[in-house]
């Protein structure tokens, strides 16, 4: 059974107008649709249709816990970040595939228990082409609404990304695998406003973005940054390039000094001077996440001002940073009242 209602649209970007196609005539800038019963992918929203102009698209990302006791964790604080109506959740893809049953598992019960589409991670390492089809094969049999898809990091200790045989070196590639052969799956990858750590200058992975994009991916989430003007330089240099689909901004609300050190250097975000400091100014982890909360209403209050498509929480499947930076961006009372 299938059942999608509509509500007219609040004038506020941080309203939720939803997409396209539904017979009650709701369309890009109508008000946004509630869903139930129903888990088949043709039946949600195409994924660029939550990025529209004046509307602000909300996405969560999860990942797949190592223990039962984590996933319970993760559920509840899913299930609070729920109030606040994201338009998607997605849930990454362990190294080398390691988590390729629990990542379908998870997204599979976050749209069964919260009705929402979802997206599943999927790298290009340790598979395949003809396993990377058996993955996509089972996420369409699921339900799965949209793929992020990556190439994925070398192994622990290897500076260089080497194919499985038989499988694909570069993301743009998978793209072109999924759009080719799954074209129902909307597709995000990956940018980078401060540089991939592997790339030989900027050009060369801005040429990249843009290779990736022309393969057939809707949207781009970034890579987490902690100075804006990093992801404005990388905005413009992509429009430059005629990169024109939306381009989110990923965010990753500090918790913690010691875990953000070392999320940094492995994925090479740089922290900017001033927030080291402030986070310095204490050895405590309320203070960490207190000064992490700020910072992030801050970077998101600019991007908003700046006119950005949507934010993308890398919640670490918590949920007290989120909703705090939410409620005082008056993105929970909005979106709330949308779902009434
Ligand atoms: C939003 C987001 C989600 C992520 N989720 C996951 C996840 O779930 N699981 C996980 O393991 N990792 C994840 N990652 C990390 C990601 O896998 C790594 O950053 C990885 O090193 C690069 O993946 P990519 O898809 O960006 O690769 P690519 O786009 O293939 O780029 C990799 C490198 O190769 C270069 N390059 C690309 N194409 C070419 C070409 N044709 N010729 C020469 N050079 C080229 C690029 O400039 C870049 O330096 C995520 C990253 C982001 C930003």
């Amino acid at each position: 059974m299938v059942g999608a209602q509509a509500r007219p649209c609040r004038s506020s970007r941080l309203a939720g107008p939803r997409g396209a196609r539904f017979a009650c005539g709701c369309r890009p800038g109508c008000g946004p649709v509630r869903y139930f019963f129903s888990f088949r992918n043709d039946l949600m929203p195409p994924l660029r249709s939550y990025f529209q102009p004046d509307r602000l698209a909300i996405s969560f990302e999860l990942f797949p816990p190592k223990t039962p006791k984590g996933e319970e964790n993760m559920y509840e604080h899913v299930s609070r970040l729920m109030a606040y109506a994201p338009d998607f959740v997605t849930c990454t893809y362990g190294a080398g595939g390691s988590t390729r049953d629990k990542t379908l598992e998870i997204v599979d019960r976050v749209k069964r228990r919260f009705g929402l589409p979802v997206a599943s991670h999927l790298t290009c390492v340790g598979s395949s082409q003809d396993e990377l089809r058996s993955y996509l094969t089972r996420a369409l049999g699921q339900g799965v609404d949209y793929i992020v898809a990556l190439r994925g990091d070398p192994p622990q200790g290897e500076s260089n990304f080497r194919p499985t045989p038989g499988g694909l070196s570069y993301a743009n590639e998978l793209v072109s695998l999924i759009r080719g052969e799954f074209p129902d799956f909307g597709i995000l990858v990956a940018g980078y406003p401060e540089m991939h750590r592997e790339a030989p200058s900027r050009t060369a992975d801005l040429t990249n973005l843009q290779r990736k994009v022309s393969a057939g991916a809707d949207v781009v989430v970034t890579q987490l940054f902690y100075d804006n003007a990093d992801f404005f330089h990388f905005r413009d240099d992509c429009q430059k390039l005629g990169i024109h689909c939306p381009i989110v901004p990923g965010l990753l609300p500090i918790l913690s000094l010691q875990q953000i050190e070392r999320i940094t250097s492995l994925c090479g975000s740089q922290l900017p001077e001033r927030l080291l400091n402030r986070l310095r100014e204490h050895d405590s982890p309320e203070w960490h996440f207190q000064v992490g909360v700020e910072w992030a209403i801050e970077q998101c209050r600019d991007l908003i001002d700046a006119g950005v498509p949507g934010l993308h929480f890398y919640v670490l499947n918590q949920s007290p940073a989120t909703l705090q930076i939410l409620e005082s961006l008056g993105v929970a009372e909005q979106r709330k009242e949308n779902r009434k």
